[in-house]
């Protein structure tokens, strides 16, 4: 059994999908959780999930994207909680299409959002870590950040960017006592994977060696192992969990 009952999280993106997963996955576990969305709605209605898990939340709006919402958001946090044990940077979009068709504003959204934004957070959060001598950082990468994937050339290369920044950022704060790892998954059946055609799909499914797509359950389980005492002497590793896409 996994105790986080004294640590506080930030999960962002946690109003749906992935992100909300983990964060109900902390708060089982004991975690007081921030949960940050662009719509502080959904934000809201996790929140309320976990209070009645038994824990402390906070609902935050922020664009992670946007280096002044970040740091309201890092000072907000602050305020409740007094402290941040763990960062998810579980935020993410995908802007598709093949690379002769794509727009620029396509590229530096996807890019903003992705990695932009676990740039700024993980700044904000290494602060705070530093003096404490202890913490975890998660980003949510994506297989197609190894791999790479038709269709997605921008979202591929801000998942690739994502793990250069988690194998970085570890070397730099390791001697701090903080660990950062990447989760990569694979396909996950989510609001952003229901936006594909059937055919797709299916397709994707066939080439998976387990033959189904991945729950948000299943990679909310790895982040909490890599956010747990189990994992403290893991760093800069990319954890895929992909029912054997990647390997
Ligand atoms: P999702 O269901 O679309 O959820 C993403 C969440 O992030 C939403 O709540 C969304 O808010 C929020 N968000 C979007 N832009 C934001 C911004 N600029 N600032 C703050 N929050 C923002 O996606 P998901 O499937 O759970 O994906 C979560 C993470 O896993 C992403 O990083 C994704 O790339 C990664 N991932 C997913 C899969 C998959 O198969 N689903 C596979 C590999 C990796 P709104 O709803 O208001 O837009």
């Amino acid at each position: 059994m996994i105790d986080l009952r004294s640590k506080t999280a930030l999960v962002t993106g946690g109003g749906r999908g992935i992100g909300r997963e983990i964060a109900l996955r902390f708060a089982q576990a004991g975690c007081a959780v921030a949960v940050s969305d662009i719509d502080v709605t959904t934000a809201q209605t996790t929140v309320k999930e976990l209070e009645a898990l038994g824990v402390r939340a906070v609902a935050l709006q922020a664009d992670v994207a946007n280096g002044s919402d970040v740091e309201a958001m890092f000072k907000s946090i602050v305020a409740a909680f007094g402290a941040l044990d763990i960062l998810v940077n579980n935020a993410g979009i995908t802007r598709d299409g093949l690379l002769v068709r794509m727009k620029e504003e396509e590229w530096d959204l996807v890019l903003r959002v992705n990695l932009k934004s676990a740039f700024l957070c993980s700044k904000e959060a290494a602060r705070i870590m530093m003096k404490a001598r202890s913490g975890r950082i998660i980003n949510i990468a994506s297989v197609v950040g190894i791999n790479g994937n038709f269709g997605q050339v921008n979202y591929a290369a801000s998942k690739a960017g994502l793990i250069g920044l988690t194998k970085t950022v570890a070397r730099e704060l390791a001697s701090r006592f903080i660990t950062v790892n990447a989760v990569a998954p694979g396909f996950i059946a989510t609001a952003m994977t229901d936006m594909l055609p059937d055919a797709e799909k299916e397709k994707l499914v066939k080439n998976i060696p387990m033959q189904k797509l991945g729950s948000a359950a299943d990679v909310a389980n790895a982040v909490l192992f890599l956010a747990s005492p189990l994992a403290e002497y893991i760093t800069g590793q990319v954890l895929t969990v992909d029912g054997g896409l990647v390997m």
